[in-house]
């Protein structure tokens, strides 16, 4: 057994027990306020033991929920108020916050641990929380101004700009890596913007996702027909979107490739936000030495960026790059601290670092280690771990730190996205060096900047924007209160361009305009202070 994990010998355990066939949840879809039959041939397994978890439907009847998205839950979203919708968003916060503790229990199972949980269930909830606060600025009225009244005429003649829900229905397709943050940070905008969702979780954990749905549809917060729970296959549900209704899409590159390429979708202009892969970049400053204090803060970052969520986070850091002269202090540095990181059992109190969602995801994560390392070195981890016992059948994943000696001639590492515990360590020469490899990512949803020189980091900042949906700067002024490179947050936009997807959710009202209409009144001024009304 490798010296990082944790043995079960040495920390004591949470009562075990084996999974019985009566404990197997039967998942069901949610359409039109009722729930479908439960149960199906699709069987979810626990990611730690393998045990089977729950069983649910292949697919659903995607008609039923678009026809009763748009002629319910879309009428009575509507029929509320910014600020009214924004009190729905506290109550189901508050829901869900009482019964937390059944998510976490769930959410062990897919490999999570207490820490990654406070990222994914208590972040979730937070999102709704933070966006039910947000509400409390917009007006109390069904439609919004954007912006001041501009003065187009000398006469009695003026422009506004109002934004006001659209008619039709949001898609959610989220991603297996957060069940719930993954269906709340999209849901949390917009069903404040008044509009209703049908939420298509991934297939891989979703008795968690299933779970913190129906605690939202238990607690009565929400009208008739503002969400809906779609299992399995989306059917022909593409197909039948129009020009109101939008998709809001987290997964792989190809599949948001895909989805972005249907007919439907372009002929009838159905919204497309995508958030995908993202080969995300920290960087060291260059003035930085051993004796620094951020030589420590960012050595401490990328541990935990490679093993927060075993390093399944879309924002986490990919692409580790210092000064030629630091390389090998910092390649130290992380390994010493990977190798304290303890893998185990996610129930159990002291593991670091739990399980992939399942096995499929860790052949994925070593198939994308081998084509790293065509152009880097494994210098620690790299392989998939045999926990033993029930964990044998876990999808356990060493942490892994790669090293990129000539990454300014290397394409993989700029490309190739391991979704797991893996980054790769790169030299640069200079800041302008810095800057061209951070955008060879070709647009990412996260960068960090490690630096106490102003000089260098509004090089890196200036330099590296354009190609990065959010850049954290931290030094040893703003570190103890810092966010953290990964953590999206509901109050700054989530999304990259390029590669990352183009996408933009979150960061407050930014992350409702995907379900918003902007249009231009022109009319006499008393006139838009009416309709200013609305
Ligand atoms: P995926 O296969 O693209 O699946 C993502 C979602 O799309 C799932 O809900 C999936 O449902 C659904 N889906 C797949 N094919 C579909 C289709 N033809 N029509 C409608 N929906 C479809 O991605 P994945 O394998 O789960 O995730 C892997 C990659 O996604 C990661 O390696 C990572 O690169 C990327 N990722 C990015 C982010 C981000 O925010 N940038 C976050 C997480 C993951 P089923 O599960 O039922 O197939």
């Amino acid at each position: 057994m490798p010296f990082w994990v944790s043995s079960s010998a040495a920390v004591p355990s949470l009562p075990k027990r084996k999974r019985a066939m009566s404990d197997v949840i039967a998942l069901a879809s949610y359409a039109a306020d009722v729930w479908l039959p439960a149960g199906g041939g699709t069987e979810l397994v626990s990611a730690i033991d393998g045990s089977i978890v729950a069983t649910m439907p292949a697919e659903a009847e995607p008609t039923v929920m678009l026809d009763y998205a748009r002629r319910v839950g879309g009428p009575a979203l509507r029929a509320m108020t910014f600020q009214q919708r924004g009190k729905m968003l506290r109550a189901l916060a508050d829901a869900l916050s009482a019964r937390k503790d059944e998510l976490y229990q769930l959410s062990f199972l897919t490999g999570a641990t207490r820490g990654d949980n406070a990222f994914d269930i208590d972040g979730g909830i937070g999102t709704l929380f933070v966006y039910a606060s947000k509400a409390k600025a917009l007006p109390d009225t069904h439609v919004m101004l954007d912006g001041g009244r501009e003065a187009i005429s000398k006469g009695n003649f003026a422009g506004q700009h109002i934004l006001a829900p659209l008619s039709g229905v949001a898609v959610h397709i989220n991603a297996y890596n957060f069940p719930v943050w993954g269906m709340l940070e999209k849901l949390a905008p917009t069903l404040l913007a008044g509009v209703p969702a049908i939420v298509k979780p991934a297939t891989t954990g979703a008795y968690l996702t299933a779970a913190a749905f129906r605690i939202m549809i238990d607690s009565g917060a929400l009208p008739p027909g503002a969400v809906q729970l779609l299992l399995g296959s989306t059917g022909d549900l593409i197909n039948q979107l129009g020009g109101q209704d939008s998709v809001a899409f987290t997964g792989s590159a190809a599949t948001a490739a895909k989805l972005k390429a249907n007919p439907n979708v372009i002929a009838n202009t159905v919204r497309f936000t995508a958030e995908q892969d993202s080969l995300n970049a920290s960087v060291l400053g260059p003035e930085v030495s051993i004796e620094s204090p951020e030589f420590d803060l960012f050595v401490k970052e990328a541990v935990r960026e490679i093993t927060q969520k075993a390093g399944q986070k879309c924002t986490a850091i990919r692409r580790i790059m210092v000064s030629q002269a630091l390389l090998e202090p910092v390649q130290q540095a992380i390994v010493a601290r990977l190798s304290k990181t303890a893998v185990g059992d996610p129930r159990e109190e002291t593991t670091r670092m739990g399980a992939l969602a399942g096995l499929p995801q860790r052949d994925d994560v070593a198939d994308n280690v081998a084509r790293l390392r065509g152009e880097a070195e494994v210098v620690t981890g790299g392989e998939a771990l045999d926990l033993g016992g029930s964990l044998g059948q876990g999808a356990f994943f060493a942490p892994t730190l790669l090293r990129c000696d000539n990454p300014a001639t290397a394409e993989m590492v700029h490309a190739v996205e391991a979704f797991g515990p893996v980054s790769t360590l790169m030299p640069y020469g200079d800041l302008d060096d810095a800057v061209a490899l951070a955008n060879r990512g070709l647009g990412s949803l996260a960068m960090s900047i490690f630096s106490h020189d102003p000089v260098a980091v509004a090089a890196l900042v200036s330099g590296t924007s354009v190609f990065h949906g959010r850049i954290m700067v931290v030094d040893r002024d703003s570190a103890a209160d810092a966010t953290g490179h990964g953590a999206a947050l509901p109050h700054l936009q989530h999304g990259g361009p390029g590669r990352a997807g183009g996408g933009a959710e979150l960061g407050g009202v930014i992350g409702m305009m995907p379900y918003l209409q902007r249009t231009a009144l022109q009319a006499a001024p008393a006139t838009l202070d009416l309709l200013a009304g609305l």
